[in-house]
């Protein structure tokens, strides 16, 4: 085995600045970039990173940053956590690839069983793997549409669901999703979802307006499927009033629709359990995960009722890369992981730290109109005080100044107003502790500026 000098560096134990943000080697970098890779492709913070352990980046420029974003809720368990790199190793010396489709390999079956096990309910389950949360949302609605023999799929306000050509349909925001790129997958309707900052409903109402328009607008037996994130992500981090979800999914069963849930950015412990359906004891027929599932590699799955997955015919569903056997032993070794170091326990504390101070800070400074999430998904959605107007250009302006100081932070939000915190599950309570005092000094001197 070669050893390189970055094998032999120590390993990055807290946040340390050695230039300004990003350094001159990343600049450089980056100027290389501009001429070689597309521009449709941005970076939220253009350091370009060379190692990442637990919740640090280190960066080109000996850089170290904490991340309370986790490549957008991929890394739960960790950057380089240690049974998901001695999985990747032993898979990629044995092999990388033989398709799954010619033949098989234990690696796929054992991650399906595990899915069926975790995903809520009790029910007989099957699954399909795939390598994106775009893909795995799309084949749910193939495996409805075939299931049901109907073609409508209902979507939400502020909803997220990918960019391949039926997934930006399913998407609600068009600049830069969808912005120039139709014509969009038809048959795809969108309904009010629930978003108790600003419509001020319970859930029962906000599904009862939901319903009433779909069986108005559409006709409840042409549905093949309801698709709803049970947090919605990009959209805002929006809770839905509790009792939406749970009526939405009895109205569903009522009519023979197939209830989707896209747990994309939700699941593997995100919210404090391993799927935030869990939370209002729904059960989705067909679940869509990807993103934590194998802490970074390319995975992704639609799992569920058994007799919906089988309805359609060998050859059907596939892909040359779905469940590539590499990134079938990182899920191994991520699932692993998250069941014995309790992750979905650790999503919970890193909760109760940070809710308390982001609604501190909502009171102090006035610029917070809300507080919200579960677990380590949480979320400042920031307005003008004393109004809901979405102040954008102050979010932009905390998340710049935390970039500066060495901490990933993201933004979301239809309006993008939001400031989303997805730190990686196993972050140690200091790093947490720095990376928020970071950004409560961030809200504070922003909001004054
Ligand atoms: C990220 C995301 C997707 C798309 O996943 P990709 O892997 O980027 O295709 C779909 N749904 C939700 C809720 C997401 O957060």
């Amino acid at each position: 085995m070669t050893t390189s000098i970055e094998d032999a560096a120590p390993v990055a134990r807290q946040r340390r600045l050695r230039t300004e943000i990003p350094g001159p080697v990343s600049r450089e970098l980056q100027e290389r970039r501009s001429n070689a890779v597309a521009a449709g492709v941005s970076s939220t913070l253009p350091v370009y990173v060379t190692s990442a352990t637990g919740g640090l980046l280190t960066d080109a420029d000996g850089n170290v940053l904490i991340d309370l974003g986790s490549g957008i809720a991929v890394t739960n368990v960790g950057h380089s956590a240690p049974a998901v790199v001695d999985r990747v190793r032993d898979q990629a010396g044995r092999f990388t690839h033989t398709c799954f489709m010619i033949t098989p390999y234990e690696g796929y079956v054992a991650v399906c069983e595990a899915l069926a096990e975790l995903t809520p309910g009790d029910h007989a389950k099957k699954s399909v793997l795939f390598n994106s949360g775009a893909e795995a949302v799309e084949n749910a609605v193939k495996i409805a549409r075939t299931a049901t023999g109907r073609q409508a799929v209902v979507v939400f306000d502020h909803a997220y669901h990918g960019r391949t050509n039926l997934t930006m349909a399913l998407t609600a925001k068009s600049v830069p999703y969808k912005h120039g790129f139709g014509p969009f997958a038809p048959e795809v309707y969108r309904v009010p979802g629930s978003y108790p900052y600003r419509d001020g409903l319970s859930g029962p109402d906000a599904a009862r307006i939901a319903i009433d328009r779909i069986e108005k607008q559409i006709g409840g037996d042409q549905v093949a499927a309801v698709v709803l994130e049970p947090i919605q992500g990009e959209g805002g981090f929006i809770e839905p009033a509790p009792g939406f979800l749970p009526a939405l999914s009895a109205w569903c069963r009522d009519n023979g629709v197939v209830f989707v849930a896209d747990e994309v950015q939700t699941g593997f412990c995100r919210t404090g359990s391993w799927f935030a359906s869990t939370h209002e004891k729904v059960v989705a027929d067909l679940v869509a995960t990807a993103k934590g599932i194998a802490a970074g590699l390319p995975l992704s799955a639609v799992t569920g009722r058994a007799e919906l997955i089988d309805a359609v015919g060998p050859g059907g569903l596939g892909g040359t890369y779905g469940g590539n056997p590499v990134a079938c032993a990182a899920a191994l070794g991520a699932i692993e992981t998250m069941r014995t170091d309790d992750l979905a326990g650790s999503a919970k504390r890193i909760e109760s730290l940070v809710l308390p101070r982001l609604r501190a800070l909502a009171t102090e400074t006035g610029v917070i109109g809300d507080v919200r999430g579960r677990g380590a998904m949480l979320a400042a959605e920031f307005v003008k005080p004393g109004t809901q107007e979405p102040d954008a250009d102050l979010t932009k302006r905390i998340a710049a100044s935390c970039h500066s100081q060495g901490v990933v932070v993201l933004t979301c939000g239809t309006y993008g107003n939001v400031i989303r915190l997805l730190p990686p599950l196993s972050l140690s309570d200091a790093l947490l502790d720095e990376g928020l005092a970071v950004l409560e000094h961030a809200v504070r001197t922003e909001s004054r500026a």
